[in-house]
């Protein structure tokens, strides 16, 4: 049976008072498909702006087996130790599906969901790759009005999910193995572009020295990369999870980034510009799902991708049809 709803006043005062529940029930309402969660969402995040803006938003990525979620465990319970209120968007493992296996048996991330000062929050990935959803963006706002001084952003390293990270974020990590083979530089070369530090992880037992070659091997590579107009060198770290050590410098490395990029206004500019973009992106996603799911245009679409293919109707063409047919009628729906 469904619980009764909040109105959006009530979930905003929930939020800002820090209560967990209804920051839950609101992270879920964010993230419905429903046409009536869309609209109280709308209503829930303006509300709540006016509290957001006063947490350290940080990316972490890395491939998957790097140790992100034993990472972000450690060092997530180093942040509350230092009596920082920590939340994490990570990736729910039992909504990730690889290669037709399901991952993440295990529970991740136990000890830090138990932590007063933490909140674990699993986005439902779905199919979104990487983990990222399009409302982690939304989630993270509300973490944010919640009072949180540390929002921790988990993405897989494949595909497009770094770049809309990055796009949230103020700090975006990227944790790297020692000695892992050439067939990842491809990757690793673009991600290595956008990341502000590098921490390499299993830094304990028998990959101490080869972790500290690989820091210095990438550190190299970093000064090859045309320096950043912010003044920020990316740092190259190491560290171990299982071993709790080199945390305490990543943490430093991210604090003293967010005193810089203050000082020199980089940080607010930043974040206006992440706005901004993602105003844009959501019209761009708004209006390709209500153009596809025209009922118009699920009708004409077929016979009109069957003339490109056999190259009687050039694409062009076939594409100014159709959103002329969309723009006839101009009634902008939001359900999928
Ligand atoms: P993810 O897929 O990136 O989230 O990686 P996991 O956190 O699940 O870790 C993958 C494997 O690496 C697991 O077997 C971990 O126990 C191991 N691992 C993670 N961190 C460390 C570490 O600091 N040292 C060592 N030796 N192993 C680690």
């Amino acid at each position: 049976k469904r619980r009764k709803r909040l109105s959006a006043e009530e979930y905003a005062n929930g939020i800002i008072e820090g209560d967990r529940i209804i920051l839950s029930r609101a992270i879920t309402i964010i993230e419905s498909k429903l046409n009536e969660d869309i609209l109280l969402a709308e209503q829930i995040l303006e509300k709540i702006l006016p509290y957001t803006g006063n947490s350290l938003r940080v990316g972490i990525t890395g491939v998957p087996g790097v140790g992100k979620s034993t990472f972000i465990e450690s060092f997530g319970k180093y942040i509350t130790s230092r009596e920082l209120k920590l939340a994490v968007l990570t990736i729910d493992p039992s909504s990730q599906i690889s290669g037709g296996s399901i991952l993440g048996d295990k529970t991740r991330m136990e000890e830090l969901s138990n932590d007063p000062l933490a909140y674990v929050r699993p986005s439902a990935a779905g199919s979104a790759l990487g983990g990222v959803n399009h409302k982690t963006r939304e989630t993270m706002l509300l973490c944010e009005a919640a009072g949180f001084d540390v929002i921790l952003i988990e993405t897989v390293g494949v595909g497009q999910s770094e770049t809309t990270v990055k796009g949230m974020v103020d700090f975006f990590l990227l944790l790297m193995l020692a000695g892992a083979g050439d067939e990842l530089q491809g990757i690793k070369r673009g991600i290595m572009e956008m990341a502000d530090a590098i921490a390499i992880t299993k830094c304990d037992g028998d990959n101490i020295r080869k972790g500290q070659l690989a820091r210095a091997e990438y550190q190299n590579a970093l000064h090859l990369f045309p320096p950043s107009e912010t003044g920020w060198s990316p740092k190259v770290m190491t560290c171990s999870s299982l071993e709790n050590s080199g945390l305490d410098q990543i943490l430093e490395n991210i604090l003293e980034f967010e005193k810089k990029m203050k000082d020199k206004g980089y940080f607010q500019s930043k974040r206006q510009e992440q706005n901004l973009h993602w105003m844009h992106e959501t019209i761009e996603s708004y209006l390709k799902r209500a153009f596809y799911s025209d009922e118009d245009i699920t009708k004409e679409l077929p016979s009109l991708e069957n003339g490109v293919i056999q190259n009687k109707v050039p694409a062009i063409a076939g594409a100014r049809k159709l959103i002329e047919l969309f723009n006839k009628k101009r009634n902008f729906h939001f359900e999928d």
